[in-house]
């Protein structure tokens, strides 16, 4: 028998009312290490009623005594780091080091929430006209809810909770069904820090929890990451329902090496870029553009020995370069797109796909998988992947390499090994893609920045976390006021101007 993760709801650990379950694994093992309730409407309805019912205390206390919950929670955070990484590790299969890398850039946005007296305080202009004064002031929205995925348990969800919480609202998060167990240890160290019942719940789900919250009146905004296809319905469904909506989708990163590019920095960039978390991540780099043959040729002959030789095995022992793929069927998903990339031409360089892992021969793995001479046209170049396989595409020039990143339909994130300058800067300035590295191959901006991609990376205008998480989980009211000394007598009939 093993134990079903429950929902979490006014501080409750909430069986639910639904029969369905679903089976959470371990990669590294390919055992299924428990189940997950999969919540009926009636669950996430009764998480957004604890939402809504918690939230005008929550609201009524000062930003600073919410912020004083979100110090409180970095510290536990900090004190039980070992633990959430162990548990990412465990559902998720990244190795321990990157699963205690990802809870740090989390923790790094509670840090930023923990400054929300500051960012909240709106702006005053006295005397806009005689005698009159007027302020903005930001409010929070009420019931927010974010939908996360498999790939950061919770990173991603703390992109989001810290600042809506610290602006305010209350929040439902609906986490991946995949890997559920680190938020339920995010929700009891947000009740142990003394975050009051009902301000942050978790609902365990599939689709059916997910409609709930996009079509549910009360709840006031929605953050999404995901897919895609998942993005674009969850924008439009949301968006329809009037709620405001931030949708992450997938991603293609293109990372440009130059001639003149210093190829052992380049080389160990795209390493770790590539295959880091099994390339299960979205700012992983997938695409090696090299500019002229000479560049491929210089980079082939470094990096191919090298993924020859990364160390694949479970994330929790020996610290290996590389943990085994989230499920199987993921795992077969991606040996597909192995498989039609040999179809479609492509030059097979590394193949990871006969790789076993002594005595975990059941665990969810594949090797590091190189290709060459990838062109535009293969399913491979177009579509994301999300495993551990890196393609060189080869351009004659700069401006193919830019052009080439421009067309594709994903934006997130993209970078150029240069020495030179001046293409740096137009690379930069030229490219059409959120977020952008020079010299840095994953260049994630810090949690006082905010992340986001262009194109069909995302859907709606605002990021997340930096100022634009603020802005999201916030709304502006500006308010004008005159005291007795400063009205005039009479009724004006005209479009008042301020004299
Ligand atoms: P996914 O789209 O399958 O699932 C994301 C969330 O949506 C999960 O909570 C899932 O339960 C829910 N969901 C899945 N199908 C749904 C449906 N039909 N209707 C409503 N909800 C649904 O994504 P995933 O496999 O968990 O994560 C990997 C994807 O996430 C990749 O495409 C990756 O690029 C993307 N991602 C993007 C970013 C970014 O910042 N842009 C960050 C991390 C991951």
């Amino acid at each position: 028998m093993t134990a079903t993760i429950a929902h979490f709801i006014a501080g409750q650990d909430h069986v639910g009312t639904g029969n369905r379950s679903a089976e959470v694994f371990n990669p590294a093992t390919g055992e299924v290490s428990g189940r997950v309730a999969l919540a009926d409407p009636a669950d996430m309805e009764a998480a957004i009623a604890a939402a809504q019912t918690a939230f005008p205390a929550w609201a009524a206390t000062t930003p600073l005594a919410r912020a004083r919950v979100l110090f409180k929670f970095k510290h536990l955070l900090e004190a039980h780091a070992d633990e959430i990484a162990l548990a990412i590790t465990r559902e998720h299969g990244k190795v321990f080091s990157d699963a205690k890398g990802e809870l740090t850039r989390g923790l790094e946005v509670v840090e930023f929430a923990c400054g929300i007296p500051h960012l909240v305080k709106g702006e005053h202009s006295m005397n806009v006209g005689t005698g009159v004064d007027s302020w903005s002031e930001y409010a929070p929205l009420g019931v927010v809810a974010g939908i996360t995925p498999f790939n950061f348990p919770c990173m991603v969800p703390m992109w989001m909770f810290p600042i809506a919480l610290a602006c305010g609202n209350t929040f439902v998060l609906k986490p991946s069904e995949r890997d559920p167990t680190p938020p339920m240890i995010l929700a009891r160290l947000l009740k142990e820090a003394g975050l009051p019942d009902g301000v942050f719940n978790v609902v365990h789900g599939d689709k059916t929890a997910v409609d709930v919250l996009l079509d549910d009146p009360r709840v006031q905004a929605v953050s999404f990451v995901g897919s895609t296809p998942v993005a674009e319905y969850i924008y439009a469904r949301g968006s329809a329902a009037g709620k405001r909506v931030q949708a992450l989708g997938g991603a293609k990163n293109h990372m440009v090496i130059m001639p003149d590019a210093d190829m052992d920095q380049a080389v160990n960039a795209l390493l770790g870029a590539g295959y880091g978390s099994a390339g299960e991540r979205c700012m992983a780099i997938s695409v090696a553009v090299c500019v002229g043959d000479a560049a491929a040729e210089a980079l082939i002959a470094k990096l191919k020995p090298m993924v020859e030789s990364l160390r694949v095995g479970p994330g929790d022992t020996n610290n290996p370069d590389m943990g085994p793929l989230v499920t199987c069927q993921h795992r077969d998903k991606v040996k597909g797109y192995i498989d039609a990339g040999v179809a479609e031409g492509a030059q097979l360089l590394v193949d990871g796909r006969g790789l076993k892992v002594e005595g975990f021969e059941e665990g969810f793995y594949l090797g590091g998988t190189l290709f060459d001479r990838v062109t535009p046209e293969m399913t491979i170049y177009k579509e994301e992947i999300f495993g551990p396989v890196l393609c060189i595409v080869r351009v004659p020039d700069f401006d193919t390499a830019c052009r080439l990143i421009n067309d594709h339909e994903y934006g997130n994130g993209t970078a150029i090994f240069t020495r030179d300058g001046d293409a740096a800067r137009q690379f930069c300035h030229g490219i059409q893609v959120g977020m952008v590295g020079v010299n840095v191959p994953i260049p994630v901006p810090m949690a006082f920045h905010s992340f986001g991609g262009w194109k069909r990376s995302l859907f709606g205008p605002l990021h997340m976390h930096g100022t634009d998480g603020v802005r999201f989980h916030t709304r502006l009211k500006t308010v004008t006021a005159r005291w007795p000394t400063g009205i005039r007598a009479g009724a004006e009939f005209s479009m008042p101007t301020m004299k």
